[in-house]
């Protein structure tokens, strides 16, 4: 089991079962939503993600299609902003955001995603895979 939280601490949540490797996301809408230079996702199953605390706190966001369904979403605590996990529309996953974890998922960080849409002021390094555009699902 892994717990996770948001920056304020009035949200918190626990994954049962297991988590996929985390993907670097470089994607502008990924940045946008975390403010950061690529966004650590990762996938967990549905039915193992339960919100212990807060879970009226947390909003949820939908960006207009760019181009084929599914929406972007993106559930967010609505006092302190961090990014919350959210059902990923059409999977049996929820889709989250490495930062606001509290343990240790087990798994590491494996490729990067969208790296055509990468900051310009950005550099990546290391040895890890690099995709343009969306990578297979893992
Ligand atoms: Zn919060």
């Amino acid at each position: 089991m892994v717990r996770g939280s948001c920056l304020c601490g009035g949200v918190a949540f626990e994954i049962e079962g297991e988590l996929t490797p985390i993907q670097l996301c470089h994607a502008r809408r990924c940045r946008k939503a975390t403010g950061a230079a690529a966004a650590p996702e990762m996938l967990a199953p549905a039915e193992g993600v339960r919100f212990t605390r807060g879970q009226e706190l947390v909003r949820e966001y939908e960006a207009p299609l760019l181009s084929e369904p599914p929406a972007y979403r993106r559930a967010f605590c609505g006092t302190c902003g961090s990014p919350l996990p959210v059902a990923l529309t059409g999977t049996p996953f929820f889709i989250l955001i490495a930062g606001v974890l509290d343990d240790d998922p087990g798994t590491r960080e494996f490729r990067h995603g969208f790296v055509d849409e990468k900051a310009a002021w950005h550099t990546i390094t290391g040895e890890l895979p690099q995709y343009e555009g969306r990578p297979p699902r893992p």
